[in-house]
């Protein structure tokens, strides 16, 4: 007999002894618990188990800061220094899934702090762009992604506003900063076809998650998901 799972969780059967692979399966598990909760919002009860796959794989206690990681795996942000946070296993988990991420898409992230998302992006699609503000942050962001062997990230120090032209468009966009309103520059360097995840709102306003969606067409909706409380976007970073 085996043991009743939460629906949508892929079977995980961590090694015996492996601390860290047990409490990741307990996040992954909690992760999968709120989803249920939260399903009027989300219009689903389940995410693409892939997605849940890649939280289950990645070293969430690598990416906190040492004196931490003993709650790296509970289900909540944790600060990161420079007054940024490393997200919530389960927002990054429902952002992800909104991209609906494919093996060979090229993905921009904008906010990578510590790293984390871009790891969970880094393990679904091909190759993975991120821009971090904060020059000392995507410098040990890097250092830290080029050491555990992700290494189809590439990350820039700049303004995420204006998004990296160089390397568009993408099939997926996702803003881990909240912005007062959707930037022009990103909706431009979304291919047609490809969704993007950001949270909308005023500086210490009211936010919610959007997700963006540009037709074949170039004609580009959005839909409230939930609300949210992300670190603000500085402008010209
Ligand atoms: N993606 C991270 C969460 C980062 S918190 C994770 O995986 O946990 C949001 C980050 O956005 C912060 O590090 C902040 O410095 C950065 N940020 C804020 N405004 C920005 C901007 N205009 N351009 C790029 N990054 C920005």
């Amino acid at each position: 007999m085996s043991e009743p799972t939460t629906p949508g969780l892929p079977p995980s059967d961590p090694p015996p002894g492996d601390e860290d692979a047990q409490r990741r399966a307990a996040m992954v598990e909690a992760v999968a618990s709120e989803v249920l909760w939260t399903n009027r919002y989300l219009g689903k009860s389940a995410l693409d188990h892939r997605v849940l796959q890649a939280l289950g794989t990645v070293p969430r206690h690598e990416f906190v800061p040492a004196g931490m990681r003993d709650q790296a795996y509970e289900n909540r942000p944790l600060p990161i220094g420079h007054h940024q946070t490393i997200s919530q296993p389960y927002i990054v988990a429902i952002m992800t899934d909104l991209l609906h991420p494919q093996p060979a898409d090229r993905v921009l992230e904008i906010g990578t702090g510590c790293g984390y998302q871009a790891a969970v992006l880094a393990t679904l699609v091909a190759k993975v762009y991120s821009i971090e503000t904060v020059a000392d942050l995507s410098a040990e962001a890097g250092e830290r992604l080029r050491r555990l062997g992700y290494d189809n990230v590439e990350l820039r120090q700049g303004d995420g506003y204006l998004g990296w032209p160089e390397h568009a468009p993408y099939d997926g966009i996702i803003v881990t900063a909240a912005a007062p309103e959707l930037p022009e520059a990103l909706v431009r360097q979304l291919r047609p076809g490809g969704r993007m995840a950001i949270p909308l709102g005023p500086r210490g306003g009211e936010q919610a998650l959007y997700l963006v969606r540009k037709d074949e067409d170039g004609t580009v909706d959005r839909r409230m998901v939930l609300p949210v409380a992300f670190v603000p976007m500085v402008p010209g970073g």
